[in-house]
Order: structure tokens, then C-alpha cells, then sequence
């Protein structure tokens, strides 16, 4: 279904999301993702610092609460899900493809995260195409990267001079466009050519199937040392990356209330992989980011079908204080001599 609508109803029909209090996006002036209470607090999703994976896995997140004031062991799930489902505008379709990745992850085999779960079901996804690019962006180096790409969305928005075309994806996003005008073969033309330009535009140029290359790396010392000694492990990488994952479990007490909370975690850290005896498998900066670099580009390709768990957003480039690049990182370890 691909509906053309023009940008005062865009805009009509986003307000009366938020005057319902169910439209959510990148918040003007706060670099983060949350509620939109009035239209005009929507802010720029593409400049934006975090990404939107804090919508579906908050930084700190209650699993369950427990009252032991009076010992009843009044135990409250905390499981996320709001009432009325809510409407997310705003998500690049790196963010929405790199969300899908943790979605995936998140139920394997018997597991099923029923927090992120919650909040993903929760949300009408809508990706808003890219008609521009920051010199950072490396989504079509990637297969199936795209600046309009789908994976993750319900419906992605594309912007033309005078209208919005909305393309649904699911049976979701049909549901939300149904009432709009269809678009013609001429507005769906102009569209066409609208992302062919862009897409033209954009480095695809990294080197991001070194899986293999990687792999037989590994033990490379003078490689990672290179890069390992710039890091000052701060892991600002992996919290505005959209498909970084990791996550620690906690338990606190307060005033005789007790919860349960996950907050996010990072590989960078030094106490990541700290075990109880004492002992830590990766001791120094080199096997941290090691770890990182080869979880992005080849351990998780290795597991599933080639797919990497970057998507060429470009955040970890803009925000690192040394300026560490993985696409320089792919781009040295391509003509590294073993293979
Ligand atoms: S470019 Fe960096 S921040 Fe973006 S998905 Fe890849 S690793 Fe994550
Ligand atoms: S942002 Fe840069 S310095 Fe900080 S942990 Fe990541 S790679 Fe290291």
C-alpha cells in the first residue's frame, strides 16, 4: 500500500498522536528518544546522539518490584506495555534494521525476552527514509543496507518537495494508512528517483565481509595493539550504537522497597568480564575492543547467515573522543596478509 499525503496532514496527524499522548520520536534539544507531548518538541532524528533503542531497551529498566514492608511478597511484574499502542515516528532505517537484529537475538531458540518483547509490540514503527546523509553513513556498504530500507518498520515515510509518500510494510501499517489517498505512478516515480540519487550518494565502499579475515586475526597483536591503544574504554561506542545489546542485572533496596533492574552494559568496560575468582579474560584495552570489532563484523556474521550487527549508522564514528573508525578498523583489516 503506498498513500501520498500532504505535509499539513503529516503534520495534523502526528499532533492528534500526541494530544492522545501516544506519539513518541527523537525529543528536540535532549539528543534522546521518549513521549512527544506537543509537536512542535519533535526534534531531528538523524542528529540525534542516542539512538532509538532506548525505547525498546531502556538504559535502566525494572523487571519486577517486591513491597517487603509488610512481608506480603507482593511481587509486581514490571513488564513494560502500554495501553494503547503507541505510535514511534522517526527511526532511520539503520536504527529500525539494527532494532531488528536485537529483536532477533532476543528470541532464540526458547528465549524469548518478554520485556523487549512488550515494548516492541507496543509500537507502530515508523521509518522516515533518508533523503539526506552525514558524511559518516556507510548503511549500503552492507547487502542489504539501504537509506530506505524496511527491515524493523511498519511503514516507512519518504519526503518529497510538497507531500509525504508512506509505504507500509505490515498488515499493521495498512491499518494506520488505510484512509489516506493512494499515491500515483507519477508521485511514486518521483519518489524512485528521489532515493536512486541518494542512494547513489552514500559510501558503500567499506569493506564490511571480512568475517573471515577477522577471524583469522584474532591472535594479530600489532593490530589491535594500534587501535586498542587510543581507547580510553569509556564505551560510548556500544551506548550509542543501535545494536548494541548487553546488559547487566542488579538487584537494590530502598526504603524497604526492593526491585529488580537491568541497565545497560558494554564490553568496553573494564569490569565486563571481571569473574568472581579475580581473573579477567580480557585484561587489557586490546582484547575489549578486539571483542567489539569482531562481534560487529565477524563473530555474529560467523552465527548468522552473514548478517553483521553493524548497520553503518555512524554514531561510534561521531562520538568517539580518539577517533577510533571501524570503517578504518575494516578497512586496514582488509589487506591485513593473512587470510
Ligand atoms: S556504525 Fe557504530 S554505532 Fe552504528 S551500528 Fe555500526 S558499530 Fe553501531
Ligand atoms: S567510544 Fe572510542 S574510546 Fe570510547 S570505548 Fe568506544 S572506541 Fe574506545
Amino acid at each position: 500500500m503506498v498513500k501520498k499525503v500532504a505535509k499539513d496532514t503529516i503534520k495534523e496527524w502526528l499532533a492528534d498522536f500526541s494530544s492522545r499522548g501516544i506519539l513518541y520520536g527523537p525529543i528536540s534539544g535532549e539528543d534522546r528518544w521518549g513521549k512527544i507531548t506537543e509537536l512542535n518538541k519533535m526534534g531531528n532524528s538523524f542528529t540525534t546522539v542516542m539512538s532509538p533503542k532506548e525505547i525498546f531497551l531502556p538504559q535502566d529498566q525494572s523487571m519486577f518490584s517486591l513491597n517487603i514492608k509488610d512481608k506480603t511478597n507482593d511481587v509486581s511484574d514490571n513488564t513494560t506495555k502500554l495501553t494503547d499502542r503507541a505510535v514511534l515516528w522517526g527511526m532511520r532505517p539503520c536504527d529500525a534494521k539494527a532494532l531488528s537484529l536485537i529483536h532477533r537475538v532476543f528470541n532464540e531458540n526458547d528465549y524469548h525476552d518478554t520485556y523487549f518483547n512488550a515494548l516492541w509490540e507496543s509500537f507502530i514503527k515508523i521509518a522516515i527514509g533518508c533523503t539526506e546523509h552525514l558524511n559518516t553513513c556507510f548503511c549500503t556498504s552492507f547487502e542489504d543496507g539501504s537509506p530506505f530500507g524496511i527491515e524493523g518498520a511498519d511503514i516507512l515515510a519518504t519526503e518529497a518537495e510538497e507531500y509525504w509518500i508512506l509505504e507500509s510494510i505490515t498488515e499493521t501499517g495498512d491499518n494506520l494508512v488505510i484512509d489516506f489517498e493512494d499515491a500515483t505512478i507519477d508521485e511514486i516515480d518521483e519518489i524512485t528517483e528521489i532515493k536512486s540519487k541518494v542512494i547513489e550518494s552514500i559510501d558503500n565502499k567499506v569493506p564490511v565481509n571480512i568475517k573471515d579475515k577477522l577471524w583469522n586475526n584474532f591472535d594479530n597483536e600489532a593490530f589491535w595493539a594500534h587501535i586498542g591503544d587510543r581507547c580510553i574504554s569509556c564505551g560510548i561506542c556500544t551506548f550509542v550504537c543501535p545494536s548494541c545489546y548487553c546488559f547487566d542485572i542488579n538487584d537494590e533496596i530502598i526504603d524497604k522497597f526492593a526491585r529488580r533492574y537491568r541497565t545497560w552494559d558494554a564490553c568496553q568496560f573494564k569490569n565486563f568480564t571481571l569473574e568472581a575468582s579475580g581473573h579477567n579474560p580480557r585484561q587489557t584495552q586490546l582484547h575489549r575492543i578486539r571483542q567489539r570489532m569482531m562481534h560487529k563484523l565477524s563473530f555474529f556474521a560467523k552465527k548468522y547467515e552473514d548478517i553483521q550487527l553493524c548497520v553503518g549508522c555512524g554514531r561510534c564514528i561521531r562520538e568517539c573522543p580518539v577517533n577510533i573508525d571501524i570503517r578504518q578498523v575494516a578497512m586496514e583489516a582488509e589487506h591485513l596478509t593473512k587470510i
